[in-house]
Formats: structure tokens, C-alpha cells, sequence
């Protein structure tokens, strides 16, 4: 199934990805008043599993408390609807969007009267960042655009609205000839890539900013640093400056899109050697062990299909 096929989730029943449609006067459509989350089923030897499912619905409904919003279904539903939405597309590895967001129920700012709706959609997406990054890096800009100040929009919500700041960063990222835009928060200090966490390693250490510095708690983050305990390599929540990224040995980023994609240029400057560093390989190497099924499910990441 590719994106644009098969059967979405809409408010509790399947209906054709042609008839999954809202009015244009919903308030998310005006407003942004939607959160959401994204995940990844993959293809295992013990057949298809949707990864660390409990934690991105609970996630979920973090944003949803955030910007009170009253889910109609149990987080336990949401979570049956997700596996029967990869079950019913008949997909073994695929990216998965559950979105909840305020419906028709009037115009004005206030959200309130507006019914909350959800919608689940799954298809196949292949690398984010490309194939060929996994292994050579990616070529990243500090985007002109900051990450919205803690006091303006909450970043530990994942909320469609977020996104308006997360385009502008990765549309200029492109127009210049780079892969992705990292984002430095309202203080200058190194946020987040676009739709990624960063780390970087200098000395055998991994830093990574820490939760006060607009980033989103990512889920993947939370791989990185329970592979790194694994592995015994330390690492440490940390503010990170701008010219950190210049004299790192070596940058990866991590999200459920990106996975473990390392990062080899910043602002033109080569990172380290210039080339995916070994502590980048060895978490990039265990990760895809465990999502590939090539090694236990030692941390019960995985819900079976
Ligand atoms: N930051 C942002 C802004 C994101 O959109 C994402 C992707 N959801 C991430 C970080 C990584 O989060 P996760 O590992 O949970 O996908």
C-alpha cells in the first residue's frame, strides 16, 4: 500500500483513503488545532511489529492534556486501531499517522464547542533523509528561524501548529542546497532538526540538549539513550552553543522517520573526519539490529501485528 491507497481509521471505522475527509470549516483547518504522532511498523522475522506503540500513545495524550483536548477513545483503542489499520492495509513495514484534531463546531479561537475527531492512516515510507544518508550523512544548515520560546508554544506537545515553524526550516534548508535545518532555541542554543533529535559526540561522550531547549521528547531519543547504557558509552542531557557543532567529532540525528541518520556537514564545515564517526556507527548498528529483528527485543519495544 502506498500513500494515497487502501483503507484509513476515521472515528472508530475503516472507510476508503478517497472518503477520509473533513469540511473546511473544522477548526484545525483554520487554527492548526490538531496533535499527532508517527511511528513504524517493521518487518521482523516474527512478522510485522509497530515500534514502542505504548509510548507514543501515551505521548499522545500528553499533547492532547497540553492543549485540553478529551480524546474519545482509550488509549488502549487508539492502540488496537493502529495495529488493525497495518492489519486491514495488509502492510508489514510502513509508517503510521494517528492524528487528533477539532472538528466543525463553529468558528472563533476558542476550541472548546468543536468535537475532537482522530484519524489513523498507515503506508510505505522508505528512508526520510534517503538511503544513501544512512551511510554518508547528511549535509545540514543552522536554519535563520528559531524554535518557538518556551512561554509562546509548548514544544513537549507534538501539535500540528508546531509545524508551521518546523516548514520554514526545512524549506530553507532546502532552497539552499542542504538536506535538513537545525534549529537553535529562543537563547541561540542548539534545539532540534526539523523533524529530529540531535546529538553529538565529542571525546567518546554523546550530548544532547536537554528537554528546556524547545525540543520534542523524542521516542527515538529515548532508543539512544538506553542503547547507549548498553553499550557503555555516556552520555548527558546538556544546553549545547552553536560552535559546539563545529568542533564535534561527530552529529547524528534521531526520529521515527530519520531513524539514526548521521550528520557530517554543518554550515559547510566537514564534521570530525567528514565522514559517519564510530560511536554514530556502533547505536546506528544496535538500532537497526532491534528494529530489524536481527538481535532479541531485549527493552519489549515491539507490539506484534
Ligand atoms: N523533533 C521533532 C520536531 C519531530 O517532529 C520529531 C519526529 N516526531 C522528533 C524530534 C523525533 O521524535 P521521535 O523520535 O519520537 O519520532
Amino acid at each position: 500500500m502506498t500513500f494515497g491507497e487502501g483503507k484509513i481509521w476515521m472515528d472508530g471505522e475503516f472507510v476508503d483513503w478517497a472518503d477520509a475527509k473533513v469540511h473546511v470549516m473544522s477548526h484545525v483547518i483554520h487554527y492548526g488545532s490538531g496533535i499527532f504522532e508517527g511511528l513504524r511498523c517493521y518487518s521482523t522475522p516474527n512478522g510485522p511489529a509497530v515500534f514502542r506503540l505504548q509510548e507514543h500513545i501515551a505521548r499522545l495524550y500528553d499533547s492532547a492534556r497540553i492543549y485540553r483536548m478529551e480524546i474519545p477513545f482509550s488509549p488502549e483503542e487508539l492502540e488496537e486501531a493502529i495495529l488493525a489499520t497495518v492489519r486491514i492495509n495488509g502492510l508489514t513495514s510502513c509508517y503510521i499517522r494517528p492524528l487528533v484534531f477539532r472538528g466543525l463546531g463553529g468558528m472563533g479561537v476558542n476550541p472548546l464547542n468543536c468535537p475532537v475527531q482522530c484519524m489513523i492512516a498507515a503506508w510505505s515510507w522508505g528512508k526520510y533523509l534517503g538511503d544513501e544518508a544512512m551511510e554518508n550523512g547528511v549535509s545540514v544548515r543552522i536554519a535563520s528561524w528559531r524554535r518557538a520560546a518556551p512561554n509562546t508554544f509548548p514544544s513537549l506537545a507534538k501539535a500540528c501548529g508546531n509545524y508551521l515553524n518546523s516548514q520554514l526550516v526545512k524549506m530553507e534548508a532546502l532552497q539552499d542546497g542542504y538536506d535538513e535545518g537545525i534549529a537553535l532555541d529562543h537563547a541561540g542554543r542548539v534545539s532540534e532538526g526539523s523533524g529530529e533529535n540531535i546529538f553529538v559526540v565529542r571525546s567518546g561522550v554523546i550530548y544532547t540538549p536537554p528537554s528546556s531547549s524547545s525540543i520534542l521528547p523524542g521516542i527515538t531519543r529515548h532508543c539512544v539513550f538506553t542503547l547507549a547504557r548498553d553499550l557503555d558509552i555516556r552520555i548527558h542531557q546538556q544546553e549545547i552553543p552553536r560552535e559546539a557543532l563545529y568542533i564535534a567529532d561527530e552529529i547524528f540525528f534521531s526520529g521515527t522517520a530519520a531513524e539514526i541518520t548521521p550528520v557530517t556537514r554543518v554550515d559547510q564545515i566537514p564534521i570530525g573526519t567528514g565522514s559517519r564517526g564510530p560511536v554514530t556507527e556502533k547505536i546506528q548498528s544496535e538500532f537497526f539490529r532491534i528494529v530489524e529483528g536481527r538481535t532479541e527485543d531485549r527493552h519489549g519495544w515491539f507490539t506484534a501485528v
